[in-house]
């Protein structure tokens, strides 16, 4: 419990404060790293997390689990939903920690009251866990890129095999596909 509170602190820091999905998010990623037989708080170099929003929660998972973007530990899924995936690379097992949401049944509790009870409630009546098999691409390891392309476009560099081909040549996804941004100038 003692342990929840200070990865909590420690979390709430890396956020910005201690809000609801710094608390649930603190204790999602204490449930997912215990599950896998790692420790809480403590880089593990066995383990990718993918955390499927890009709300607090993610923020707390980062802190817990100690992944990060640039070490391509942390892979930020997008998918609007509280829920991460742990996965060991050296043995392939893989969970997924969905929230269940209690937190619903306490709509208007206060932070302070909830981190008493989120630190005093077991992590199974938080969260359902499933057996999950993930396939990660060798490209999305840690290490030297394995693949580097020039898009035959826009002439930038692009790594880690994510790249297209058509016609047997290469493009970036913003001149492959559609983009996030427009070229104004
Ligand atoms: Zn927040
Ligand atoms: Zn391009």
């Amino acid at each position: 419990m003692s342990d929840y509170k200070e990865l909590l602190e420690k979390a709430g820091e890396f956020h910005g404060d201690i809000c609801g999905g710094i608390v649930m998010g603190t204790k999602l990623a204490i449930h997912g790293m215990e599950n896998m037989g790692m420790t809480p708080g403590e880089k593990d170099k066995r383990l990718i997390v993918f955390t499927e929003i890009d709300r607090c929660i993610s923020d707390a998972i980062l802190s817990v689990t100690r992944t990060s973007m640039g070490k391509k530990s942390l892979k930020p899924m997008g998918y609007g939903k509280s829920a991460a995936t742990f996965v060991n690379i050296e043995t392939g097992e893989a969970i997924r920690v969905i929230d269940k949401k209690v937190n619903k049944d306490y709509p208007e509790e206060p932070v302070e009251e909830r981190i008493e009870r989120i630190a005093k409630t077991p992590g199974e009546e938080l969260f359902d866990i499933q057996k999950v098999k993930v396939k990660i691409d060798p490209n999305d390891l840690q290490g030297k890129p394995l693949e580097v392309a020039e898009c035959v476009e826009c002439g930038e560099e692009v790594l880690d095999g994510k790249h297209h081909l058509r016609g047997g040549h290469a493009y970036c996804t913003s001149c492959y596909d559609k983009s996030y941004y427009e070229i104004i100038g």
